[in-house]
């Protein structure tokens, strides 16, 4: 098992270069396993983001990254895919240090980086194509569609490398220049991405990064006038900001935001497979993940069956050290974000639930550990049914009728995710169907198929990411060119 390691400082990375901050502050990046310090970060200001974005925008306007054949601009692509895979222990290694998930699951999530790229390479190079209009003998109108030019892209710390990267790769596949401003609490694969982007020799300015700060470096990314588009994935009311501040300069948004969604058992469930998809929807991640299942929402005649199984996989689920290839749960990111997971669960005792916890090692409360935990008893208007705790807790509400618990699971701001067991096939779609969210599973949890929009509606969200609705619906515009085939002018 490789140990915690002290970290090199990180730079910025603009056109093409790792460039101290123009402020020359650096902040402190700590672990989540220890709480010390890991290294020192960059911290960019507004005058880094200025001349990121002017780095960003030469690229665009004088280069040749958007004009460039598709095909030589997807072998720039693939290869960023392959040097990932090269890479992947030493990411999967530095996600585990800097985020304290898991080791086994940030295994899986270098690959899915790297399939980021290879996907939108196919995507790009086969579903990117206009239409054509033929009026009448005498015009003929197509569709292009452009890259938007320089584009920010703000990512959150919660499995950042493979979230940044599915920002990432539909960007500069489709020949935009990049901008990224990562999570601060989360800086280290970001900056391995960009040692990675570098060696790929793609072409300087192409990509960019300003670590730092959201209100000031996120906030400049924001308000730049040369910026055309910001892709967002973070809280609801960091959207809510981000959308009033982009107004000014009339930017395209799209935002991925937080998630309260409902796991509904009914009572005809296989619920071997119920409570398996149930535990590990919040568990795995360390729940922080915006699809997790945070309400259970039980049948009631399968409740007591169901919570007493709950109860036995909570005491099993193994906390250790993320490093250890054998951890199902790890510390939280932050010292804060273990003080907010920690303060809902008091409050969940003061609305009146039971609270079941697996028990957090002696030798690992140095670390910002929260353990598997059990909301019991719970109601739909508590106010940990109704706020995203973004943690491994999972509040269980009974339920008696179908009417009741579709009602239930939309009575909230949220709209992301939501999850159906049963084996009445017609419930199935009916009830995912009635439940307001922009994805939803029956008998399955969290599948992944690049090809689908993925994203929220509510308070989750505005836009789609994933298969032809990025390339397509965001990080481009269609053009339509006219174009007289015959004598008459209009
Ligand atoms: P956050 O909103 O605190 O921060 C996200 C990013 O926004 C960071 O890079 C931060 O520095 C930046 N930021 C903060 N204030 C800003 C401002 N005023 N202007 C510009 N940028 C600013 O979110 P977080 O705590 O890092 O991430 C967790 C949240 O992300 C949860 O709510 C989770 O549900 C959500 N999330 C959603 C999805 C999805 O696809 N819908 C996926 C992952 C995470």
């Amino acid at each position: 098992m490789r140990k915690h390691e002290k970290q090199s400082d990180i730079k910025l990375y603009i056109n093409g270069q790792f460039i101290e901050p123009a402020s020359g502050v650096y902040f402190d990046n700590r672990s989540p396993f220890t709480n010390e310090v890991i290294n020192r970060v960059a911290e960019g200001r507004k005058a880094d983001i200025d001349k990121s974005v002017q780095a960003a925008k030469r690229a665009f306007k004088e280069g040749s990254w958007g004009t460039m054949k598709v095909s030589e601009r997807m072998k720039y692509i693939e290869r960023i895919a392959d040097l990932i895979d090269e890479e992947a222990e030493e990411l999967s290694y530095l996600e585990s240090l800097d985020t304290g998930l898991p080791i086994a699951q940030t295994r899986n999530m270098a690959a899915r980086a790297a399939e980021n790229f290879r996907f939108y390479s196919r995507m790009v190079q086969t579903r990117m194509h206009g239409e054509a209009y033929l009026q009448d003998s005498e015009f003929v109108n197509y569709t292009v569609y452009s890259p938007l030019g320089v584009v920010g892209l703000i990512t959150p710390w919660n499995a950042p490398f493979m979230l940044t990267t599915w920002k990432i790769a539909p960007a500069l596949a489709t020949g935009n220049t990049v901008v990224l401003k990562p999570a601060e609490l989360s800086p280290l694969t970001a900056n391995k991405l960009a040692e990675i982007i570098q060696k790929a020799e793609l072409p300087e300015g192409v990509f960019n990064i300003v670590h730092g700060y959201g209100e000031t470096a996120g906030a400049a990314l924001v308000a730049h006038p040369d910026v055309e588009a910001i892709s967002f994935t973070g809280e609801t009311v960091t959207g809510s900001i981000i959308i009033k501040n982009s107004a000014d300069t009339l930017k395209k948004t799209s935002m991925e935001l937080g998630g309260k969604s409902p796991l509904i058992v009914f009572d005809d469930a296989d619920l071997d497979r119920a409570l398996d998809a149930a535990v590990w929807g919040i568990f795995s991640f360390n729940g922080e993940r915006c699809t997790s299942n945070s309400r259970v929402f039980l049948h009631k005649n399968i409740k007591d069956q169901f919570v007493q199984a709950l109860k036995e996989r909570v005491q099993k689920i193994k906390i250790g050290d993320p490093m250890d290839a054998s951890t199902q749960l790890g510390p939280l990111i932050s010292l804060e974000h273990f003080e907010k997971v920690s303060g809902y669960i008091e409050l969940a005792k003061e609305e009146g639930c039971e609270v079941v916890q697996g028990t957090v090692p002696e030798q690992f409360k140095a670390g910002n550990y929260v353990p598997p935990t059990l909301l019991l008893n719970a109601t739909n208007d508590m106010r940990v049914c109704q706020e995203e705790i973004f943690g491994p807790v999972m509040a269980v509400i009974e339920f008696e009728s179908e009417e009741e618990v579709v009602k239930a699971a939309n009575d909230v701001k949220y709209g992301l995710a939501g999850f159906v067991w049963t084996n009445d096939i017609k419930r199935g779609h009916r009830v995912a169907q009635a439940v307001e969210a922009g994805m939803l599973w029956i008998n399955a949890q969290n599948v992944r198929d690049l090809r689908i929009p993925f994203g929220g509606m509510k308070a989750s969200g505005i836009g789609r990411e994933g298969g032809h609705y990025a390339i397509m619906e965001f990080y481009t515009e269609p053009k339509v060119i006219h174009v007289a085939i015959g004598d008459h002018l209009i």
